[in-house]
């Protein structure tokens, strides 16, 4: 016989019909007349409840039915009496496939604190959190697909090990053959990286954006979805060291058709989930954030804020709230900056415009101030930024002098150059840190908790 999963016998009309179902039991309880086991397979929030009539079962029958064994379950499909459930499920055989000893499973009892959990991440899968967590994650990602594929976008797939550090923020993890201990030299005492695998220093990716650029002034409109590596050693709440990111470029847009896509990307995302995750939001909604379903709501139905940087920094100097770090022109901002112009001032997500150019990569377009450059960032409550963003320097002439100005070798960097040489177009493109869409969409309040297995620093038990 076929086994159903737990989410589709929820739904099943129940009329006295054989079904097998397994999974992990979450709770026993009864008296001597019946015990009441539920049991999740993870396909949904909510449990089957398996009755067991004691006139069929012995108590030695079920001693192994405890909180986190497995268990196949053979019975009938019944109306329930319980409340909050419609079908249960009258036990025939309940068969223990793993046993889990009541005096060391972990997740013996209810109600674990986030911080035990993730001490145990290869378990935490198993609670009702992680469980709405990982299926609104896979819900998210799916949706990514399903956008661009409606726009007539193509998923192309950036390089992982890469020679080029496309933020110039030098947080890369170094990829390299050599023995780290006793590498081969240059006679000039260098670490000699021509002997190296690749014959040339490499590292993890931190953005796919340039392999992306370069692609879309082939295919118009790509994307890329895929891990993405920082070697930052900020224990935020919002900083992995490997994070997924989500990275459409486009040639033929500008700045603001750039701002009408990341707008209208974020809001089918969020709807959705609303539409398509309700009882895991809904979980969520009433176990940790109440406000979590009128916050996705009120995203999905209002037009963002838009503003300058500029604009930005003088509200910031003129607010009443102090901040830890102060701001002026020129400084970047940070994440209390960010969340006060969208969670105090305007009440709304906001698309942060015109940067200046020294605090932002070299591939931005120059505006005509010579001081500012096209970024975009997006900010949303609870965050701060979202989703980083620009319209691309499309001239050859100016991107050098960009280049030059940053200190970002031009030499490696021909292949990037070459499409500014043959073709150029004025493009766009932005990132979307995926997890930072899933603190949204979620609640949750920490970065570690809404990807499987959290990298950190310090973090690599498996
Ligand atoms: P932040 O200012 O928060 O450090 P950033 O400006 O360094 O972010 P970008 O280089 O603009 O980040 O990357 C694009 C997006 O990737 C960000 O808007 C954010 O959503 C996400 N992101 C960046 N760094 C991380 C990280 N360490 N962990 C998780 N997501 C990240
Ligand atoms: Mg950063
Ligand atoms: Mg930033
Ligand atoms: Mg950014």
């Amino acid at each position: 016989m076929k086994r159903i999963k737990v989410q589709e016998v929820l739904q099943t009309p129940a009329s006295g019909q054989e079904v097998l179902v397994k999974g992990w039991v979450r709770t026993k309880r009864g008296n001597k007349f019946v015990t009441f086991i539920a049991v999740n397979d993870g396909s949904t929030i909510h449990n089957i409840q398996v009755v067991a009539d004691m006139t069929l079962f012995t108590d030695e029958a079920l001693k192994e039915v405890t909180t986190g064994a497995s268990v196949s379950v053979l019975g009938t499909l019944v109306q329930s009496q319980g409340k909050g459930q419609t079908v249960e499920i009258q036990a025939r055989s309940i068969e223990v496939l793993g046993t889990a000893d009541p005096e060391t499973y972990p997740l013996q009892k209810k109600g674990h604190s986030l911080e035990f959990l993730r001490e145990i991440a290869h378990l935490r899968p198993r609670t009702n959190t992680f469980g709405a967590v990982l299926r609104v994650r896979h819900a998210m990602a799916f949706a990514v697909h399903q956008y661009f594929n409606n726009k007539g976008f193509f998923y192309i797939h950036t390089p992982i090990i890469t020679a080029s550090d496309a933020e110039g923020a030098g947080e890369m993890f170094r990829v390299t053959t050599l023995d780290p201990v006793n590498p081969p030299r240059t006679e000039a005492g260098e670490v000699d990286f021509s002997q190296d695998f690749f014959g040339k220093s490499t590292n993890l990716t931190v953005s796919g954006q340039l392999e992306g650029e370069v692609t879309a002034m082939a295919l118009s409109e790509i994307y890329t979805f895929g891990p993405t590596f920082r070697a930052e050693n900020s224990n935020t709440s919002r900083h992995l060291a490997e994070f997924w990111m989500i990275e459409p470029e486009m040639a033929f847009y500008e700045l603001e058709d750039n701002m009408e896509l990341a707008e209208d990307f974020l809001k089918y995302l969020v709807r959705y989930a609303l539409e398509n995750c309700q009882d895991d939001l809904q979980f969520l909604n009433d176990m940790y954030d109440k406000e979590l379903l009128s916050r996705l709501n009120f995203v999905v139905e209002n037009d963002f804020q838009h503003l300058t940087y500029t604009e930005a920094i003088e509200i910031l100097k003129t607010a009443k709230q102090k901040f830890e770090y102060k701001v002026d022109w020129g400084t970047d901002l940070q994440s209390e900056h960010e969340r006060y112009l969208v969670e105090k001032h305007f009440k709304k997500p906001v698309i942060l415009t015109n940067y200046p150019k020294d605090i932002k990569s070299f591939y931005m377009k120059l505006n005509d101030d010579g001081k500012t450059v096209r970024a975009m960032d997006v900010l949303f409550p609870g965050i701060g930024e979202i989703i980083g963003g620009s319209q691309r320097e499309e001239s050859y002439e100016k991107l050098v002098t960009r280049m030059q100005e940053m200190g970002v070798p031009e030499k490696e960097m021909w292949w990037f150059l070459d499409t500014r040489r043959f073709g150029t177009v004025p493009h766009s493109g932005f990132g979307l840190g995926f997890e930072r869409l899933l603190l949204f969409v979620t609640g949750m309040g920490n970065i570690r908790d809404v990807i499987p297995f959290p990298r950190f620093p310090k973090s690599a038990e498996f």
